[in-house]
């Protein structure tokens, strides 16, 4: 059914069943190889990662690869930069790996990246940075960062709705909004471009579920809503207010407890004679000045957080999944400052791009940072490394391919195979202890050795 995609004939796919993935023993798994260093990093995982499936399981499991064509190597051989069976793979086999994408000029894709994530609803990227011991950082305690970010990857203003200054498009908008929607501050009408920044209640749901999932299935503590409601109400707060909702659905009622349900039900467990205005006044220092509808509306707060009582009372709560949220600018302070506050981040499409590099520079970072992109309703998984193509380097054997070997580590844990998933960090752990590294790290450490691209795999593969 494949015109220019051999399907491995030894290989079963993939199947998601009511939220649950079915991994066979020989799973086909489309790559994309990548463009300028991808082909490098991606040779040097592909062996990695075969080697610890090997190892882990005494050859009873074995990935079949499945080569897929996007990027430079399509238009070279097919004439298209993502030809639609490549497209088609990725969703059949369900969890795929690839390495970088150049973005071409011209062709009419904003990205070939930004493409893949919309086309096939990867609605979550998901960053987890943590540190390697060894590994030179900036910072005083690297090791305090342990933090896996869920970033919106379809909303916000990625979207790419936007249109040019002095464009007839833009002018349509602008009048529309000064004329029909009463619009009075857009500073410069004449010379404004205009990007628009959706944000809806169920993307933002499905994006917060996720990154609970998450957190009860790794034993996570927290799951932060970081985000800029102070200033974009409607977005950046609906995104925060429809986030703590979910705290409120049967599915996750008896697993999660939210900040201010905390101070309520702790206030109570101090002083089990506490009256509810009494417990309102302690939570809202303010409450006296308030006016009475806002009264109100904390009383009904704790009130409805009182009948969580038997299921969350007594310090059982202690043990749920803690909901909070922090505004994304302090965060950024946080992060550097006091990281152990932070767990698992769910955030939208622009804060999380910040967030996720800023977070990684702390532990080392572009050539360490791994990520995914998942639609966990479908199942559909894309792992990449997060850097770009780095196209100076092409061919020379030479760059880091660790973000690449994470993210396929985060594929194995993806899959269930945490076995083989953990032989590879052990062998990453102990390549860098022995201080056998790429040139990034090299050149920022004392007394290392300087290993290529390949080499740095062989070294894994054998500290496995
Ligand atoms: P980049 O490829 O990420 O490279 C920027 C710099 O980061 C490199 O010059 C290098 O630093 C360092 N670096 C990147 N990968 C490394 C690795 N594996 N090991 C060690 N150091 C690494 O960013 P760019 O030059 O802005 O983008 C190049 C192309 O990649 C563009 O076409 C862009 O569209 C594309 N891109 C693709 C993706 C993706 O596929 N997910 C993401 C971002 C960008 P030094 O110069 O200090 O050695």
């Amino acid at each position: 059914m494949y015109k220019n995609l051999s399907v491995p004939e030894n290989g079963e796919k993939i199947t998601i069943e009511n939220g649950v993935l079915s991994v066979p023993d020989n799973p086909i798994i489309p790559f994309i190889e990548g463009d300028g260093t991808g082909p490098d990093i991606w040779r040097a995982a592909r062996r990695v990662l075969d080697s610890a499936v090997e190892k882990a399981y005494g050859g009873k499991r074995k990935i079949q690869w499945m080569e897929v064509f996007v990027g430079e190597k399509a238009f070279n051989k097919l004439g298209e930069w993502l030809p639609q069976e490549s497209l088609d793979a990725l969703k059949e086999f369900k969890v795929s790996i690839k390495g970088p994408l150049t973005t071409p000029v011209g062709g009419g894709f904003r990205s070939l990246n930004v493409t893949i994530r919309q086309v096939l609803d990867l609605f979550a990227c998901v960053r987890p940075v943590r540190y390697f011991q060894g590994v030179p950082s900036p910072v005083k305690r690297p090791e305090d960062v342990d933090v896996v970010i869920f970033r919106e990857n379809t909303e916000d203003i990625y979207a790419g709705i936007e249109w040019m200054a002095y464009t007839p498009e833009v002018k349509k908008v602008i009048n529309f909004l000064v004329n029909e929607m009463g619009v009075k501050n857009i500073r410069f009408p004449e010379s404004s471009s205009i990007g628009i920044k959706p944000v809806s209640e169920d993307g933002s749901k499905r994006l917060v579920r996720s990154a609970i999932d998450y957190a009860l299935k790794h034993g996570r503590k927290s799951v932060t809503i970081i985000h800029k409601g102070n200033i974009m109400k409607f977005t950046e707060g609906g995104f925060r207010d429809w986030g703590y909702q979910v705290a409120t659905e049967p599915a996750y009622r008896n697993k999660v407890v939210t900040l201010r349900e905390v101070w309520a039900l702790e206030n109570k467990e101090k002083n089990p004679d506490l009256t509810l205005e009494e417990n309102a006044k302690m939570i809202e220092p303010w409450y006296d000045q308030l006016d009475e509808a806002k009264q109100k509306k904390i009383l009904a707060e704790v009130e409805e957080t009182m009948k969580l009582w038997d299921s969350h009372g007594n310090g059982k709560w202690k043990k749920m999944i803690l909901l909070k949220d922090n505004i994304a600018d302090i965060s950024l302070q946080q992060f550097l400052t006091r990281p152990k506050e932070f767990d698992v981040v769910a955030t939208m499409n622009l804060n999380g791009d910040y967030q996720s590099d800023a977070l990684a520079a702390q532990v080392g970072g572009i050539g360490i940072a791994a990520g995914a992109n998942i639609n966990y309703i479908t199942g559909i998984a894309v792992f990449e490394a997060t850097h770009g193509t780095a196209p100076k380097y092409t061919n020379l054997d030479k760059v880091n391919p660790s973000s690449e070997i994470l993210s396929a580590v985060m594929m194995l844990e993806y899959m269930g195979w945490q076995e083989a998933a953990d032989m590879i960090v052990k062998g990453i752990e102990r390549s860098i202890l022995d201080k056998t590294v790429t040139y990034d790290f090299h050149r920022l450490m004392d007394g290392a050795t300087l290993v290529k691209c390949s080499e740095f795999g062989d070294k894994i593969i054998a500290n496995m």
